[in-house]
């Protein structure tokens, strides 16, 4: 018996000025049932998540952040805690994106501090795993999404993934228009149940792992029908309310 709540996270990167970003939130409210099996999520640019929580407030929708700095507060300029987030009514945090990893350069490490950093603010981790096209060519896929899992649960423990999600987001499938098949995305997604489940079974069988990459309204429903895709991290596709509340109600 698994207990996992569909959750359809969007992840708006840097897009959306402040007029665009309040249709799309009212769009989102107006859309969203509060009947909804799923969970719904955005996760705007920093500066669009105080109009997210005057927006979203009383709806069934949530918000979350897209980065986090590992420190609480001091001389970081330009960066934002988790204590930041939590105060503007964040619950989740994106953590590890591979546009972070691979523009930015965070490590497994600093990616593993950053989760660490997102819970003890009491704001719950997407943390983001995936291949390059490079590494699923050469058969790395496995070794690669294990490492970077291994990461955090070496550092964390599997008792924190009760409060975490794990987003699997294969870097050639994001905003590329390419998706995984559902049957490439759900190998890949047992892999890490099974990772986890090798630590701690129950923990293993309630851990949400969505999937990420190009997922839009055409192609949700049978990701989502997979056994062990538990929701999904939107990219593009988030963007556009309508677009949005199809994948929403794909995962109903
Ligand atoms: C993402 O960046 O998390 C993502 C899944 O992007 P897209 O849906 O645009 O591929």
């Amino acid at each position: 018996m698994t207990m996992r709540r569909t959750l359809v996270a969007g992840n708006w990167k840097m897009n959306g000025s402040r007029t665009e970003s309040a249709a799309l939130l009212d769009g989102i409210r107006k859309g969203i049932s509060a009947a909804s099996r799923a969970e719904v999520a955005v996760c705007p640019p920093y500066i669009l998540i105080p109009l997210a929580a005057e927006k979203l407030a009383g709806s069934p929708a949530v918000w979350g952040g897209q980065n986090l700095s590992v420190h609480k507060s001091g001389a970081y300029t330009g960066e934002i805690s988790g204590p930041m987030l939590r105060d503007y009514g964040c619950t989740y945090v994106i953590v590890g994106h591979s546009e972070r990893r691979t523009l930015y350069g965070e490590t497994d490490a600093m990616v593993a501090e950053k989760y660490g950093a997102a819970q003890v603010a009491g704001l719950i981790p997407i943390l983001c795993v995936g291949e390059t096209l490079q590494e699923r060519e050469a058969n790395q896929t496995e070794a690669v999404v294990a490492r970077q899992l291994d990461a955090v649960l070496d550092k964390h423990g599997i008792g924190s993934f009760k409060n975490a999600v794990i987003a699997y987001e294969p870097v050639w499938a994001i905003g590329t228009g390419k998706t995984a098949t559902p049957q490439q995305a759900q190998e890949v997604h047992r892999f890490i149940r099974s990772r986890l489940t090798a630590r701690d079974k129950t923990v293993a069988e309630s851990t949400r792992i969505l999937y990420g990459g190009s997922m839009k309204g055409s192609n949700a429903k049978e990701l989502l029908a997979q056994p062990d895709i538990d929701g999904g991290l939107i990219g593009g596709a988030s963007l556009q309310a309508e677009e949005f509340l199809t994948i929403c109600r794909a995962a109903d």
